[in-house]
């Protein structure tokens, strides 16, 4: 399969935001979206998105997973950025029915369909730079992915960046374009100068999460993460990994935590990023004021392995979803008037 994120579905889901209320959803071609070179968005940066992933079952149907845990962080998203917030059922049944129209495009597990819902400010108005875009378009875009590290990257290493920030504190919670933004600068300099993969910010010595994904500790009968504040994205994965863990008897110890903690925790404990795109994804080493620093062994550890099981299993259709995090879907045909556009 094609590399993560370039293969799309030929249809999306779009609703606009005009005159103060919701127009209703439609289903269109996948298409470039027109948009005037003064729209809020291009100068502003008023953007936020979702990302989550539906299954293809044995049963022919498809479950998206936590779509309304999903649907309610893109709703705080849109408030944070105040920009017009979709009604719960309007985005969920934009999902729902665009992902119906692909069930039969999606590959079998550990493949899935990615989900990309994206808000964006359509405003008109390049004076708007203090004032909210009251004007906006919602769209659902669909993408087939593979298994993430089908080409086998068996570890990560993490710069540990006790300076810089990911973002800033009142957006760290907000799944919005210019936290990717910020976070790239740094990232990409670590990557050059350690030949690190990814950096774990931890300003003010609060160890926080990477630049897309959140950030575990785990040992035999311990999880540690850091406490929900408003610095960092309040990951699915990490909510699902914590629950799940609890239920197989881990002590779930939600708090926060020094570099020097990290530093003496890594030489025991499992280190993982935890987020939708990989799931989790083993730490092996992580790189502190020059020096190279193992995480255990270095390998991938037998406990993160384990809690990523207990989570697949649920996706994919292997173990009972005792906690209502899917949504089914059964597969509908377009009317044969329905244009499809490759
Ligand atoms: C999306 C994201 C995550 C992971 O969230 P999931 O819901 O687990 O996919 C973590 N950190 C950041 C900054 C993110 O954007």
């Amino acid at each position: 399969m094609s590399q993560f994120g370039t293969e799309f579905c030929d249809h999306i889901a779009i609703a606009r935001y005009v005159d103060g209320a919701w127009q209703a959803p439609n289903i269109e071609p996948l298409a470039p979206l027109p948009m005037h070179p003064a729209a809020h968005v291009f100068h502003y940066a008023s953007s936020c998105f979702e990302g989550f992933k539906a299954y293809h079952w044995q049963d022919g149907k498809a479950r998206i997973f936590r779509l309304h845990d999903h649907v309610r962080r893109m709703q705080n998203s849109a408030a944070s950025l105040r920009l017009p917030v979709p009604e719960a059922d309007m985005l969920a049944g934009m999902v729902t029915d665009v992902v119906a129209h692909h069930v039969n495009d999606i590959p079998e597990p550990p493949s899935s369909l990615y989900i990309r819902p994206t808000l964006v400010g359509t405003l008109q108005n390049i004076g708007a730079a203090a004032a909210p875009s009251t004007e906006a378009t919602l769209f659902v875009l669909l993408s087939p992915v593979g298994d993430y590290f089908s080409s086998g990257a068996a570890t990560l290493k993490l710069l540990v960046e006790d300076e810089r920030a990911r973002t800033t504190e009142q957006l760290g919670s907000t799944k919005t374009g210019g936290n990717y933004a910020a976070a790239l600068g740094p990232t990409l300099a670590a990557k050059a100068k350690y030949g690190v993969d990814q950096v774990l910010f931890c300003p003010n010595d609060d160890v926080q999460e990477t630049g897309a994904a959140n950030f575990l500790l785990i040992s035999d009968d311990e999880i540690i993460t850091k406490s929900l504040d408003t610095s960092f994205l309040h990951g699915m994965t990490r909510d699902s990994i914590l629950k799940l863990g609890a239920e197989l008897g881990y002590k779930i110890n939600e708090r926060t935590f020094t570099v020097g903690e990290l530093l003496e925790w890594v030489k025991t404990y499992e280190a993982t990023l935890s987020g939708t795109a990989a799931c989790l994804s083993p730490v092996g080493a992580i790189v502190y004021k020059g020096e190279e620093i193992p995480v255990r062994d270095g390998n991938p550890g037998p406990n993160t392995a384990r809690l990523q099981k207990a989570l697949q299993d649920i996706q994919y259709g292997l173990e009972p979803d005792t906690h209502g995090w899917l949504t089914e879907v059964a597969a509908r045909e377009f009317l044969s008037t329905a244009t499809s556009q490759a």
